[in-house]
């Protein structure tokens, strides 16, 4: 049987612990202080130390200090890892639980019987461990299908680990890989060596991909309204055009731009010009369905790209949103109103920019008009279709008949 020194073994193994976990902590710090990072590099420099202790387990006056102390440490090792991915998953610490496995492991070393008995302690702490690696797997877990790229290679990462404690203590010693001749304690050894420096890249995967997710989601998002920005609106609306125009389905955009908006501004602040931004965005949120994409594209200019909305279904929404807004009832800046322009693919063209272009000339003719009121782009009022839902709506509103919505 090929055995590997037990000392150059533990040295490696430290050594590798303190590189990554160092390491780790320098990635931690970097940029925004990420505090799963922090927790992880804290499990491999705590198993680090933990290694080094072991190594003092030959001399009869140290050995039962070593085997309590260096023991505790690498299951507070195994608990950090479990920390980590809680503050990952956003919940917070259980310092209880956190410190149970050493706890318990330092009480059973006051019993000497424990303390002789080399196979319980090798139950013991690998039920420990592996209470610890389900505990940290069960974190993620929940995100194993959104996040599968980052989640999936941890997860198969502590079952590994844990699994090979399940072995060793089913098997109370695994037993020699042939073909390499290696005895138990070698094979924990490289396991274990193993294991910190895959930990090391899953854990900075997963982290890096829910920053990356982060970054892109503000770099497509309007931080004010929450709504998705002119980027998100071409990067999403071409793709959207494109379906609806293979499938043969309609699909209407509606620009809105809000009235006077410049005047709020004025007379009440930049703040109530935010506020009454952040509530039209509400009001959008509120009457579009789940497909439709609403979005932020200018100061006070938004967009709804519709699919399945053709001209009629298109009025109504956006006399409906015009409405909303109008019937809003706010002391801080009196009356609010929306000047909205429509157009729809299968009469103004499935290309994203001549969809805006003609949407943006209706919105010219309704502030043209006397704001607060729709209009439809000339190709969309030239097919005449809509012009008895207008009607209606307009009949209602005000008691006479015209051809298009608002006043
Ligand atoms: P109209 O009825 O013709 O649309 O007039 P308007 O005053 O709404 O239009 P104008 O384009 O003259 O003014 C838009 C104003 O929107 C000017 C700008 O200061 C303001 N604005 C742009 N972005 C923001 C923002 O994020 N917050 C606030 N409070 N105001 C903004
Ligand atoms: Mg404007
Ligand atoms: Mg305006």
């Amino acid at each position: 049987m090929l055995n590997l020194d037990a000392r150059t073994l533990l040295i490696v193994e430290a050594f590798v612990l303190f590189l990554v976990g160092g390491l780790m902590l320098l990635a931690a710090l970097q940029g925004r202080r990420d505090r799963t990072l922090v927790w992880m590099s804290a499990a491999l420099l705590m198993g680090g130390v933990g290694f080094l202790i072991s190594l003092v387990r030959g001399n009869p006056a140290w050995w039962a200090w070593a085997i309590s102390v260096g023991n505790m440490l690498l299951l507070t090792g195994h608990a950090c890892v479990w920390a980590g991915l809680r503050v990952f998953a956003g919940k917070p610490l259980r310092w209880r639980g956190l410190l149970a496995g050493a706890a318990a492991w330092l009480v059973l070393c006051q019993w000497p019987w424990f303390m002789t008995a080399d196979r319980a302690r090798l139950i013991f702490f690998s039920l420990m461990s592996i209470a610890y690696l389900v505990a940290a797997g069960r974190e993620i877990w929940p995100a194993r299908r959104e996040d599968a790229g980052s989640v999936r290679p941890l997860l198969i990462i502590l079952a590994a680990h844990g699994l090979f404690y399940l072995y060793r203590m089913i098997a109370g010693q695994v037993p020699d890989v042939s073909w390499l001749r290696w005895s138990d304690f070698t094979l924990t050894m490289l396991e274990g060596i193993l294991f910190s420096i895959s930990l090391s890249f899953g854990v900075l995967i997963l982290v890096r991909a829910r920053a990356e997710r982060g970054y892109r989601h503000a770099a497509l998002h309007d931080a004010l309204t929450r709504l998705p920005n002119r980027r998100a609106l071409f990067e999403q609306g071409a793709a959207v055009l494109a379906r609806a125009h293979r499938e043969g389905r309609d699909m209407a955009l509606l620009m809105c731009d809000l009235d006077w908006f410049k005047r709020i501004n004025d007379e009440h602040g930049h703040d109530a010009g935010d506020r009454v931004l952040a509530l039209f965005a509400d009001i959008l949120r509120a009457r579009v369905r789940a497909g439709d994409l609403c979005a932020r594209i200018g100061g006070e200019e938004f967009v709804i790209l519709a699919p399945d909305l053709g001209p009629l279904g298109s009025l109504d929404l956006a006399d409906r949103v015009r409405r909303a807004l109008a019937e809003h009832v706010s002391g801080a800046t009196g009356r609010l109103s929306v000047s909205i322009g429509i157009a729809c693919a299968s009469v103004d063209g499935y290309d994203l920019d001549r969809l805006l272009a003609s949407a943006d000339r209706a919105l010219y003719e309704a502030k043209a008009s006397g704001r607060d009121c729709v209009r439809q782009s000339a190709g969309l009022a030239a097919s005449g279709q809509p012009i008895t839902l207008a009607a209606r709506t307009r009949a209602v509103e005000a008691g006479t008949a015209s051809s298009a919505t608002g006043t």
